[in-house]
């Protein structure tokens, strides 16, 4: 058994290569000790959203606070709020972020494979986004 105290490990603001506006990414645990997942805390503040993106073993996310979109390629973007979870499987496409008005934060579980946990691809615009 291992007890990772809150505040030892720093805010990180979200780089501009994984992200469009403004998030702030707070690591909650590495995958490490037999664990094959990494989990984080990610706040997105209003209009905020990942890039385009994969994960190679899948992701898990639980809706914490705010108002959501979520969408995975060739589908409709979806509203979710707090209590919602959302899996995105393996490979599939697919983005998340804060609704334009209000922000969202999110508990996020991401399986790693090889040590990798998800390959970045392009912004989602405006345009896609607004959809
Ligand atoms: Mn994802």
């Amino acid at each position: 058994m291992k007890i990772t105290r809150v505040g030892t490990i720093p805010s990180m603001v979200g780089p501009a290569d994984w992200f469009t506006g403004s998030v702030r990414v707070d690591s909650l645990f590495p995958p490490d000790g037999g664990r094959h997942s990494n989990g984080g805390l990610v706040t997105f503040e209003p209009g905020a959203r990942t890039r385009w993106h994969t994960h190679p073993a899948g992701q898990t996310i639980l809706i914490t606070q705010g108002l959501g979109w979520v969408q995975r390629e060739g589908s409709p973007v979806e509203e979710v709020t707090p209590g919602d979870i959302v899996f995105f499987e393996v490979g599939e496409r697919h983005w998340h972020g804060a609704s334009p008005l209000m922000g969202m934060s999110h508990i996020a579980i991401t399986e790693v494979l090889d040590g990798k946990a998800v390959d970045w691809l392009e912004p989602v615009t405006d345009e896609q986004y607004k959809k």
